[in-house]
């Protein structure tokens, strides 16, 4: 099938109470893998680039690519421009072929992150583009003060008051996790994001999804989380797949390189991940 819109994806695991999930590529082969992936379980899969890696994979060729392999499989693939703060670079990438942009106004205090916000989602309406917005900040794994800071989570009263004003897709929230590598076992704060839910009706998303305790995540997924952020831990196992088949029998067989290999192995990664995604 064609793209679908990340939009619909999100209000189609809202009425399963699930999440979609979505993970950030970079090349053909990660792109590939995550679409195939995807396909073999037959679960919706969101692609993403990071726009500090635009110089790995241009946004063009990214959604292009997206693009061409969604119409090779049955089910439904959306495309989205992870964390941008900058407002030229969301246009410049929807003007490339993005259907779903983030805004992230997540470090300006409140009152210009809508205004910020607002400004995109004004815009990308324009092409029918979806806008997922943050609030509250999500920061570094690597910094425990970033994760188990209840004062930077978001709260429910300023989820509402920010989804009202700004129009925005979806949001994401800030209740315990955080991107990278964990120093310490992060303990998402579930209550929280019940009452976050219940206060808003716009789908939820939370990033910073390589290394959350698995019954963590479940948790998640069935209190207001629609769409699930994973970078770090598929990027991590690329490289170490690389590593691996160079040491292996398999390198000095094989004429298409590493290709193969990477390929089968991180398709099975997705596949397993995916099935945290609950959707038929
Ligand atoms: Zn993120």
């Amino acid at each position: 099938m064609a793209l679908e819109k990340v939009s619909n994806i999100l209000q189609e695991a809202e009425k399963r109470n699930t999440s979609a999930i979505a993970f950030d590529a970079f090349d053909y082969q990660t792109i590939y893998s995550c679409i195939m992936g995807a396909e073999a379980v037959k679960k919706p899969v969101i692609l993403m680039l990071y726009p500090t890696m635009d110089s790995l994979i241009t946004p063009r060729i990214f959604a292009e690519t997206v693009k061409d392999l969604a119409k090779k499989v049955s089910v439904p693939v959306g495309l989205h421009l992870d964390h941008c703060s900058n407002y030229e670079y969301i246009l410049s990438a929807i003007r490339e072929g993005f259907t779903s942009v983030m805004a992230d106004g997540s470090t300006l205090p409140f009152e210009q992150n809508v205004a910020f916000t607002k400004e995109v989602v004004r815009a990308a309406t324009v092409f029918g583009v979806d806008v997922e917005g943050e609030l509250g900040h999500v920061g570094s794994a690597g910094n425990e003060s970033d994760f188990c800071n209840e004062n930077s989570y978001t709260t429910p009263e300023d989820a509402a008051a920010f989804a009202d004003a700004t129009g925005v897709a979806s949001l994401a929230v800030a209740i315990g996790s955080a991107h990278g590598h964990y120093v310490k076992e992060p303990k998402l704060d579930i209550e929280r994001l019940r009452e976050i839910n219940e206060a808003t009706k716009t789908p939820l998303v939370l990033h910073g999804g390589s290394g959350i305790p698995q019954e963590q995540l479940v948790a998640a997924f069935k209190n207001g989380i629609n769409k699930f952020n994973v970078g770090t831990e598929y990027f991590i196992l690329n490289a170490k797949l690389q590593k691996d088949f160079f040491g292996s029998e398999e390198a000095d067989k094989s004429p298409f390189g590493v290709v193969p290999f990477v390929r089968k192995n991180l398709q099975s990664y997705i596949e397993k991940k995916l099935e945290l995604s609950v959707w038929s």
